[in-house]
């Protein structure tokens, strides 16, 4: 365990938030810069990367996450955790290759399908299989995204067949669109199917961004908030940056005598690359 400590990830961008749900929302790699660096002053520790095209939509392109990815790294020394996710529609060999071609420290890793609003996203365990093997070929650490309960005994298969190594952890998706809602104890039911030992990020999407995150800190778990789950700061009036969602999330955690983590501290307790 991070003794005392809570590790914050700021998810600032997504696939599918767009400038007119909220201006705000980082796209240019010069704005995520903006948008990293600002997290990590309010207590971020992870930064989970999607990348845009110019024009704002989703792309896999390896070239455009390269470039976003040094914008941040010369502001900033956050972790980059990159999607492996993609966006509604995305192939599982457009998925992978950011992954590949750039090794980052982190990458998410969803771990079955799941309907995403009237969209889906496949993942059958074969692509999982060879998702992980990947992962461990270039030791990026795996942040094992789980929208269901089956999810996280599907993440046990690979475990069990030697596709991933300690330590593991966890993203628990709660409250997307027509998959499993956040509450206690859809959360507690995530948790009692864990890995012993594993460590967990609570991801609350939209109306229970705040509530999952108390969920998130009376578990022992850990915090993600942004733009990507949620655009709002409180019913009706629009977050004005990321970074406010994180003040928050770390003012939350400091109440609870939780200090949120470093980078450096994340790195060494993950064992990433670095
Ligand atoms: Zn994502």
């Amino acid at each position: 365990m991070l003794d005392g400590k809570i590790v914050i990830t700021c998810a600032c961008t997504g696939a599918e938030t767009t400038k007119e749900q909220n201006p705000a929302l980082p796209i240019s790699p010069e704005e995520v810069q903006t948008a990293a660096y600002e997290a990590r002053e309010a207590g971020a520790a992870i930064l989970h990367l999607h990348v845009r095209t110019p024009e704002g939509k989703p792309t896999a392109d390896p070239a455009r996450f390269k470039e976003v990815i040094d914008a941040v790294r010369r502001k900033t020394d956050i972790i980059i955790e990159i999607t492996t996710g993609g966006a509604v529609g995305d192939s599982a060999e457009e998925r992978l290759k950011p992954l590949v071609a750039l090794e980052p420290e982190m990458a998410s890793l969803d771990c079955g399908t799941v309907n995403f609003g009237n969209e889906y996203i496949v993942n059958d365990l074969p692509t999982m299989r060879a998702f992980a093997a990947e992962f461990k070929a270039r030791k990026v650490r795996a942040t094992l995204e789980c929208f269901d309960v089956g999810h996280v005994y599907a993440s046990r298969i690979l475990i069990k067949e030697g596709l991933l190594e300690a330590p593991y952890h966890y993203g628990l998706v709660l409250n997307v669109p027509a998959a499993l809602p956040w509450s206690p104890r859809n959360l507690q039911a995530m948790l009692d199917a864990l890995p012993e030992g594993a460590d967990f990020t609570v991801m609350g999407i939209g109306r229970s961004h705040v509530p999952s995150m108390y969920g998130a800190i009376a578990s022992g778990g850990w915090i993600r908030v942004g733009f990507e789950d949620n655009v709002y700061y409180s019913k009706g009036v629009l977050a004005k940056s990321n970074a406010e969602l994180v003040e928050r999330a770390a003012r939350l955690a400091r109440e609870a005598q939780l200090t949120p983590a470093t980078p450096d501290e994340v790195r060494k307790y993950l064992k990433l690359r670095g």
